[in-house]
């Protein structure tokens, strides 16, 4: 089947982004030698939608290099990027996506990639899931399985498993320890501040930052805005969390408390309608407003744009909205994941142990599928251990081992 990219010729710019995350993604490196040789995946149809950028494109040609038949989309209208996508293309794998693709664009690429009647799925957010269970249901019976990325997604799963409708086993990619640990927290933690920062080219010390959730995302956007030299208030609704933030040394208080306070507000909770009319109301005029979970349904977009008088670009991936009395509220990446949709996302070295957890996921499913139940599946320890020992081994770092009299020791009473 034809791919559907924006423009083939930008291959040669997306090749260079390839390679650059390629050098600095060793454990990626090593599966794929050990996938030429075994070629696990041979004759294996798998349709994948994660953001489309170079990290994502290393995956898929990892798993097309254990003899995969890879179909690929992007997981965010935004995160897409053309020249990324035009190399996989020259390099044999089918896409489906393009930068800034509309509503029914976005739906009918994901449909496409499910045409290639996938064994396997690997999913961000569950939009692959959701057409298989939905308006693409005649698929079902060729899956095997598959493997979700994300927090919100492994929710969507649950959500569908307690209703008792998922159709296939589910790997929560996204509750391995390699994963949240490190993906959640450090590469959100830096790839957001690195979205704002490129997006608006404003100062970032001094200024009062309000992030909502205190989540493993969340934690790691206020540990780097408190590097960065921010006020840092936290607004939270599990009572444990918000403690866990006054004890980490940041201010916790309701939204409509904190939104007369922020300079800049991030939210990152999984959650709709968190910052609202009533909050935009109270804001200071140039407040800087962004996203960092999933969706864009955290910035209540349709009540801002309902009380502005006027909508105008301010610069590439800033929306102006400004109410009648002069003051004016600034919108990054149109309230969508502001790290992807004004940035890369997170860094090569943090992808490349998530992705290891997917190519390891999805050989898991492979093996096992005959055996698994219908529901969301855990990822093994053993594969978290041997992702989390490769990549100490790329660090050159080495950790101690019990011996037999310290393991006779711990596990006596
Ligand atoms: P998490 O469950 O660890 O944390 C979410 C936190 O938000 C929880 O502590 C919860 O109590 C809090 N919360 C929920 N509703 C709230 C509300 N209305 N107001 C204030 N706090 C509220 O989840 P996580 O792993 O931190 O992920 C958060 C979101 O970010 C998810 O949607 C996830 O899919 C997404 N995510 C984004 C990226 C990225 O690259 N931008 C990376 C990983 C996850
Ligand atoms: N469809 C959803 C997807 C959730 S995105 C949406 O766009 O709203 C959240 C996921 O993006 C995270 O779990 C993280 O693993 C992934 N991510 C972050 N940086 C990335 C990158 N550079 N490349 C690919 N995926 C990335």
């Amino acid at each position: 089947m034809n791919s559907i990219i924006r423009d083939i010729n930008l291959a040669p710019i997306g090749k260079q982004k390839i390679e650059w995350v390629k050098r600095n993604m060793p454990i990626l490196n090593s599966l794929e030698q050990e996938f030429k040789k075994t070629r696990p995946f041979e004759g294996i149809r798998i349709s994948l939608s994660i953001h489309l950028e170079a990290k994502t494109a290393y995956l898929s040609k990892v798993l097309a290099a254990g003899g995969a038949q890879m179909a690929v989309t992007g997981s965010n209208p935004l995160s897409t990027q053309d020249d990324v996508a035009a190399a996989l293309v020259e390099d044999g794998i089918n896409v489906y996506s393009w930068y800034d693709c509309t509503r029914s664009e976005y739906d009918k690429f994901i449909d496409e990639t499910l045409s290639h009647r996938p064994h396997i799925v690997i999913d961000d957010g569950g939009d692959l899931t959701h057409a298989l269970h939905t308006r693409k249901s005649h698929l079902l019976s060729g899956v095997y399985g598959g493997c979700e990325e994300t927090t919100t997604g492994v929710m969507r799963l649950k959500a569908l498993e307690k209703e008792g409708k998922l159709k296939f086993p589910m790997m929560a990619v996204n509750d391995a320890m390699c994963k949240h640990l490190f993906d959640n927290r450090y590469g959100t933690g830096q790839s957001v501040w690195d979205g704002i920062n490129r997006t608006t080219n404003l100062i970032v010390a001094g200024k009062t930052v309000v992030i909502a959730g205190y989540g493993w995302c969340g934690k790691g956007v206020a540990m780097r805005a408190k590097g960065l030299g921010a006020k840092v208030i936290v607004t939270e609704i599990d009572p444990v969390k918000a403690i866990e933030a006054y004890m980490d040394g940041f201010s916790v208080m309701t939204m409509d408390e904190a939104c007369e306070h922020g300079d800049i507000f991030v939210t990152v909770t999984g959650c709709e309608k968190v910052i609202t009319k009533k909050h935009f109301e109270k804001m200071k005029d140039g407040t800087v407003l962004c996203n960092a979970g999933h969706f864009n349904v955290e910035i209540c977009i349709p009540e801002l744009e309902q009380i502005s008088s006027s909508v105008t670009q301010s610069r590439k991936d800033i929306t102006c909205y400004e109410m009648s009395n002069g003051k004016r509220l600034y919108l990054l990446g149109e309230g969508r994941l502001v790290n992807l949709a004004c940035g890369d996302g997170h860094p090569a070295e943090i992808m490349d142990m998530s992705f290891a957890v997917q190519a390891y996921a999805a050989l898991y499913i492979l093996q096992h599928y005959l055996e698994l139940e219908q529901k969301v599946i855990d990822i093994p320890e053993e594969i978290d251990n041997k992702i989390a020992m490769m990549k100490l081994k790329s660090l050159g770092i080495a950790i101690d081992e019990l011996t037999e009299e310290q393991k006779r020791y711990i596990n006596s009473w």
